[in-house]
């Protein structure tokens, strides 16, 4: 298994910053967020990372289709093409999909979800053709009424059967580790060929914002080598993404905090390879 650093982690530093920052700590791929692209444009963006050593380990993020209500629903689909055609520009090996929460205008869930899923059903084509896999990723339940109405790894994965090649599952830790069902849902993307990321973090006991407090990996409540085990028995040998939102840790030393979620992440993937 890789290390990559989701970009989300250092938030406050720009492109150049974050990926040198990275490379000085061995960290070997970074997942690019869409805004940081900007600092320098695609084409640049790549070279700059390719030089300093490092991969594109994926691209954050496509979807949202619900975010502008009904009547933004084009708009939002045309920005997800858009989106996929920047993560294949850059190189990237998946995009991580977000559906959206609720529409603004009901409380209905199953209306939402046909809503989103008809959405993304509209986007897959695009990202076949761009041959840019898109990484589904179920969020926690507390993110359904404004992030994603996919809550659960089982019903990602109804989702990817639905809607054919081109779709698989990002495994997060943080949205997934409550879930009695989460070995199951790993083990049957697994056997379909379709866990294409895995991002880790920590959740803290004492979590002060459903956002904007995870932990890095080892300070909080999850089993943290059982799910590299898991994915690894599973056959998944490739990128462990750390993907901290933290208001707390961006406010700190960003060069502490990226060596501690290397010695720490490392530690944990090394703790199950000797297992
Ligand atoms: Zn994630």
């Amino acid at each position: 298994m890789k290390l990559a650093v989701n970009q989300i982690t250092t938030n406050d530093l720009g492109m150049k910053d974050a990926v040198d920052l990275y490379a000085a700590h061995g960290v070997e791929g970074i997942t690019v967020w869409e805004d940081k692209v900007r600092d320098f444009g695609p084409r640049e963006t790549r070279a700059l990372i390719r030089d300093s050593g490092l991969e594109v380990s994926g691209f954050c993020i496509v979807g949202l289709f619900s975010k502008e209500g009904r009547s933004g629903r084009q708009a939002q689909i045309d920005a997800a093409r858009a989106s996929i055609d920047l993560a294949a520009e850059l190189g990237a090996p998946c995009a991580v999909t977000v559906v959206g929460g609720l529409l603004p205008d009901t409380k209905s869930l199953p209306e939402t979800r046909a809503f989103c899923f008809d959405a993304l059903n509209e986007v897959v084509e695009h990202a076949r053709a761009a041959k840019l896999p898109l990484a589904l990723e179920a969020l926690h339940p507390m993110y359904v009424p404004d992030w994603s109405v996919v809550s659960t790894l089982a019903e990602a994965n109804d989702w990817c059967d639905r809607l054919g090649d081109g779709v698989g599952l990002a495994v997060d830790v943080y949205h997934t580790w409550w879930d009695p069902a989460v070995e199951t849902g790993i083990r049957e993307a697994a056997d379909k060929n379709r866990l294409l990321t895995f991002h880790v973090n920590d959740w803290l006991m004492e979590t002060k914002s459903l956002l904007l407090d995870r932990g890095i990996p080892g300070q909080g409540v999850i089993d943290l080598p059982w799910f590299v085990d898991l994915m690894r028995g599973c056959g998944y040998d490739d990128w462990v993404e750390v993907e901290i939102f933290s208001e707390t840790l961006w406010g700190g030393d960003q060069g502490e905090l990226v060596a501690d979620i290397a010695a720490a992440t490392r530690a944990i993937i090394d703790s199950g390879a000797r297992r």
